[in-house]
């Protein structure tokens, strides 16, 4: 009967047409689910694709594994522009992985080189950390240096960011070990300047003094569930010579200390020359480690964060991009949301020209093209789902209307 002969699994039993893929073997069949199951087990005993991946790589594993152009690629999908820090994240991700697969066999030992990067506010730092995550087959956190106080104080201790680690490692201390962590606001712990000394910086120096032992590579106590140290808690020993930190900060402030900079280098000798040729709207391109030293950040956090990169300001080129051409742009995700009504959305190009003149206005770089695209929708996000209309378009004429109205509610 032909019944018979249809392809069946040979674990579960369901036939070709009940499962994705039936994989075949010599003598017998294998379906999507059961070959899932079966390396859920093998991860349990600590084998398996899942684990293998996250904990050790080979020269082998290198291989298969995205190169540094195959990485920006990928980021340019999502992040528009900002090609410097994608190259620095690239090959800093790309040797780090290097690193997870060297052999000790020889004196050469590839050290880490922790990345920072420094931008305003929405130009993409968080954007770029969590697109490359997406990529990453190791286990990735975010944090945010802000919550951190000293040891003692109120706030989070600097340990917790390990606790959250092993927390995406699914308490895999190995895979934790070899992990990536972003520190986003780094500069929010710069050691304030004009703190005076009988007032303890317990969110500043105190801070950086405690991530120092993080990033230098140290084994460090954690608490198991990131709760608060107690003295009869059982510590998971996490070691962070092989966690890679990226950092990133706005440093609203840094150009006065690199305009500083410049000028007293270029008194004197070809200092004509020299002034001429700085572009002096974006000094931030001529960031140099001694300026995150006079921003605040201590000599030793600097030292260990070699690879310094900036994000640039986004003009208005740029936000007009990001509106439309990112994968999951903010017209793209309108799009789909109406089209999940029936309705074919469509944008007038100065409907988006006029967002982005907003945004510029507003002085929230990408930031802000999101409300702005939010607060234009609203209405019509209400209305739309109750109407028989099959098509929408966003004209320039309509989006002022709507935001004005936005404007007068919120006033
Ligand atoms: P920050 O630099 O402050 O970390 P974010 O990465 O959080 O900024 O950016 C805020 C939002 O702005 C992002 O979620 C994204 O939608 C948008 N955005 C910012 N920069 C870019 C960029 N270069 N390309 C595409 N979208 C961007």
């Amino acid at each position: 009967m032909a019944n018979n002969k249809q392809r069946r699994c040979s674990f579960c039993g369901r036939s070709e047409k009940e499962v994705k893929v039936l994989l075949s073997g010599i003598d017998g069949y294998i379906c999507d689910e059961c070959a899932e199951r079966a390396n859920e087990i093998l991860r349990q005993h600590g084998t398996g694709v899942a684990a293998r991946s996250k904990t050790t790589f080979s020269a082998d594993d290198l291989r298969t594994l995205p190169k540094p152009q195959d990485i920006k690629e990928y980021l340019d999908q999502y992040v528009i522009g900002q090609d410097a820090a994608k190259r620095y994240l690239a090959v800093s991700v790309y040797n780090h992985y290097k690193r997870l697969a060297q052999r000790s066999d020889d004196d050469v030992e590839i050290e880490k080189s922790n990345i920072i990067m420094v931008g305003s506010t929405g130009t993409g730092k968080t954007l770029l950390a969590r697109t490359i995550a997406r990529l990453l087959k190791v286990p990735f956190t975010i944090v945010d240096a802000t919550v951190f106080t000293e040891a003692g104080y109120v706030g989070e201790d600097v340990e917790s960011i390990l606790s959250r680690l092993l927390q995406v490692a699914d308490y895999d201390v190995a895979a934790a070990q070899r992990g990536i962590v972003f520190i986003d606001e780094i500069d929010k712990i710069a050691r304030k300047a004009d703190n005076p000394s009988i007032t303890r910086d317990v969110s500043g120096e105190g801070v950086q003094q405690g991530l120092l032992k993080l990033l230098e590579g140290s084994i460090v106590n954690v608490p198991p569930k990131g709760g608060r140290k107690h003295p009869d808690q059982d510590y998971i020993h996490v070691d962070t010579h092989n966690i890679l930190f990226i950092c990133g900060g706005a440093f609203d402030g840094i150009e006065k200390k690199i305009a500083q900079r410049l000028n007293t280098h270029v008194v004197g000798y070809n200092s004509v020359q020299h002034i001429q040729k700085i572009d002096t709207k974006d000094l931030m391109k001529y960031i140099l480690p001694q300026d995150l030293k006079s921003f605040g950040l201590i000599p030793e956090i600097i030292g260990r964060l070699p690879v310094l990169t900036y994000l640039n300001p986004l003009d208005r080129a740029a936000l007009r991009r990001i509106l439309t051409e990112p994968k999951n742009s903010i017209v793209k995700q309108q799009v789909k949301l109406f089209r999940m009504d029936g309705i074919d959305l469509t944008f007038a190009d100065d409907a988006l020209d006029y967002i982005v003149e907003k945004a510029v206005e507003y002085k929230l770089g990408a930031r802000g093209l999101r409300s702005i695209m939010e607060a234009i929708m609203i209405d019509a996000q209400f209305e739309a789902p109750s109407t028989s209309a099959t098509s929408l378009e966003i004209t320039k004429d309509y989006a002022e209307k709507q935001l004005e109205k936005s404007q007068k509610l919120a006033v």
